[in-house]
């Protein structure tokens, strides 16, 4: 579950890290309020769950009303990658000579958890670490001690942070770690973590994922997703409906009944060269109106070009998977994009004949429903 950038950073302030004045805004009026509260010039922020909200358009200085005003009638009601902005973050706009950056995460490989600090903050991380991984420096953590002192240390000296705010880098870093340690964190990040010119070290952005099966003893953070699960229609939708779903980047629409089911799909729109738009598993049983609730996510979903549906009958029978599709789609005044089922195990034949192919295009290979899917979703693209 992750926070928004202000829940973040209400935490992050809370712990005493330093964030700058900010107030969350809906309106165009209230931006105009809370710059004049602030004073200028500030940032005007858009508060939705993806990283590069600056290159995308999501954020913008305003020295003046004027501007304020215009940042907030661009920004306000924008799409941002997919996301609906409904909020702002007014902030006081800091002034900076250098951006780092501090997070805290789990380490898989080496079953452990990391800190880490860089110099090359601002960007994208991911990007660092693979092009120059040598640039963040990393300390692995016992959990049973925490982040040492001389660990934090350790790890801002090593990325060759200025010694005028060496120390108050590795106080936060500590207390990132405290944090990520105490609030059952999956990853904590501050990117970037402003140094000002009178050597001052300010959090500029701020991210916080919780491990969500730990939110029964976070009820702090569990009052934080319901304010923050507002924020996207889709993942709302999900939740009513009592779907598994994840949203990803792509185009192409997934829909089938177990998870292997629909990873193994994924993998495949990848192998053949689309973009998985989505992880969705209807669960067991496709009954029609589980179906339609299914195709009503992927439709609602602006980026989907093309959806595949991938099932295997088990103890729910082919031809009762088949009516369900036949019964949801003809549900639709109009299909919003083309549909390829693949079905497989008991009764699929008779699912087969089943289907009414004006609805959908029917192919007897996983492989080349994928395949179909991929091409009909290019052809959109084009
Ligand atoms: P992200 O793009 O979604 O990660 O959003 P960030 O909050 O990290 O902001 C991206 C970039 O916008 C930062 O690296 C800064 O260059 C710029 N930015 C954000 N807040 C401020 C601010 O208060 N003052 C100034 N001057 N730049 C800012
Ligand atoms: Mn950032």
């Amino acid at each position: 579950m992750k926070l928004h950038e202000y829940q973040a950073k209400g935490v992050f302030a809370d712990a005493g890290i330093p964030t700058p004045d900010s107030e969350l805004a809906e309106t165009v009026e209230e931006v105009v309020a809370a710059a004049d509260r602030i004073g200028y010039p500030v940032a005007v922020k858009a508060q939705v769950q993806v990283g590069g909200r600056g290159k995308a358009g999501g954020i913008e200085l305003a020295d003046d009303e004027d501007e304020a005003r215009s940042a907030a009638e661009s920004i306000l009601g924008m799409d941002l990658k997919g996301y609906h902005v409904d909020r702002v973050l007014v902030e006081d706009a800091v002034d900076f000579t250098n951006e780092l950056y501090v997070g805290v995460t789990m380490d898989r490989g080496e079953g452990k958890p990391v800190a880490m600090v860089s110099t090359r903050g601002g960007v994208d991380i991911e990007e660092v670490a693979a092009e120059d991984p040598d640039a963040i420096a990393r300390e692995h953590v016992d959990p049973s001690f925490g982040l040492h002192p001389y660990q934090a240390r350790r790890a801002v000296y090593d990325a060759g942070v200025e010694d005028a705010v060496a120390r108050d880098v590795a106080s936060v870093l500590t207390t990132l770690y405290q944090l990520w340690d105490g609030r059952d964190g999956a990853d904590a990040e501050i990117n970037p973590l402003m140094v000002t010119a009178a050597d001052e070290v300010v959090a500029a952005d701020a991210v916080f994922n919780v491990d969500e099966d730990a939110l029964f003893r976070q009820p702090e953070m569990a009052d934080m997703e319901e304010e923050s699960a507002s924020g996207d229609e889709l993942e709302r939708k999900a939740d009513e409906y009592g779907f598994d779903y994840v949203r990803l980047d792509g185009n192409v629409g997934i829909i089938g009944n177990g998870a292997g089911l629909v990873m193994t799909t994924l993998d495949l729109v990848d192998h053949y060269g689309g973009a998985p738009a989505n992880f969705l598993d209807v669960g067991g049983g496709a009954k029609a109106e589980r179906v339609s609730n299914a195709l009503d996510m992927v439709f609602s979903d602006p980026n989907v070009d093309s959806v595949v549906f991938n099932i295997f009958g088990g103890i729910t029978r082919g031809d009762e998977v088949a009516k369900g599709i036949n019964a949801a789609l003809e549900g639709f005044d109009e299909i919003p994009d083309p549909v390829v089922v693949r079905l497989a195990g008991t009764n699929a034949e008779e699912g087969m004949e089943i289907l009414n192919t004006d609805l959908v295009e029917v192919e007897s290979t996983l492989e080349d429903a994928v395949q179909r899917a991929v091409e009909l979703a290019t052809e959109v693209e084009a």
